[in-house]
């Protein structure tokens, strides 16, 4: 016997409408999953969609940790589906805190206002593809071969606690054979910090990712930082600051370039204080 069905959209992109019921297993309304690709899974029941993603990404051994990236995984038509599962799960939450979500007038839609600010905002960066910074050449007899430090504004959360992060990172480098614009520095650094993070793997993912951009390999990157985790909750300090410092190439290994580095900081800090 053949039906008519709705493929789930990750797992089973290929296969045509028709389909013999026994050979699929029902995900959802209208969506099915092939019912050979769920042995693997040792018959767990992938009940939501974000499952399904979930556990392609186990499948491709995809790590997906609260600073991970997963845009491969996630299209901007998946993220309303995924907004609609969450805001069922934190109204779950709300009742199990309870709130009064049904009568308190400010607590009415507080469980989508919720989900659609940890995918569209806070957590942004893991479901967004990487700022596209156009790279121009910097290779002519007179090319730029100083440093420069760009300082960009950072808000990001810490995954212990989901407690807000609020700093700046500065950005140095000596131009390698290509630059990005001024602006994109910032915006590469921001993609990294919008998810959970934690300040120390921060350092090093923005240091990476401008690498993988300007192709350069002197580099170094210092973030300071106030974490809502200690100001809010724990040990309530209220003007406790974090300093992370990843140098690589020069900026590691010549003690003129990183006092060139730290001075620029200074002088940035002087015309612009956290
Ligand atoms: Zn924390």
């Amino acid at each position: 016997m053949t039906e008519k069905f709705t493929p789930d959209p990750i797992l089973n992109e290929k296969v045509d409408k028709e389909f013999k019921k026994d050979e699929y297993h029902p995900l959802g309304k209208e969506v099915y999953v092939k019912a050979a690709d769920m042995m693997s899974d040792k018959g767990y029941k992938e009940a939501y969609f974000a499952d399904v993603i979930r556990f392609k990404m186990k499948r491709d051994k995809k790590r997906f940790w609260a600073g991970d990236n997963i845009s491969d995984y996630v299209t901007e038509e998946d993220k309303a589906k995924l907004i609609d599962e969450a805001t069922e799960a934190f109204e779950l939450v709300l009742d199990r805190l309870l709130i009064d979500r049904e009568n308190d007038p400010n607590s009415q839609g507080t469980a989508r206002r919720l989900a659609k600010m940890y995918f569209n905002e806070i957590m942004a960066g893991r479901y967004e593809p990487a700022p596209n910074a156009t790279a121009f050449p910097n290779d002519s007899q007179d090319r730029y071969e100083g440093m420069l430090v760009v300082r960009s504004e950072l808000r990001s959360m810490c995954s212990h606690h989901h407690q807000p992060v609020t700093g700046v990172a500065y950005i140095g480098l000596i131009a390698a054979e290509k630059l990005i614009g001024l602006s994109k520095y910032t915006r590469i650094a921001q993609w990294c910090a919008r998810r959970g993070t934690l300040q120390e793997e921060l350092c090093n993912d923005i240091a990476r990712e401008i690498q993988k951009a300007t192709g350069a390999k002197d580099l170094g990157v210092y973030i300071q930082a106030v974490h809502g985790c200690c100001e809010n909750r724990g040990i309530m300090a209220h003007s406790s600051l974090t300093q992370t410092t990843v140098l690589k190439g020069a900026f590691k290994e010549d003690g003129n370039t990183k006092k060139e580095f730290f001075d620029n900081i200074k002088l940035q800090q002087e015309f612009a204080p956290r």
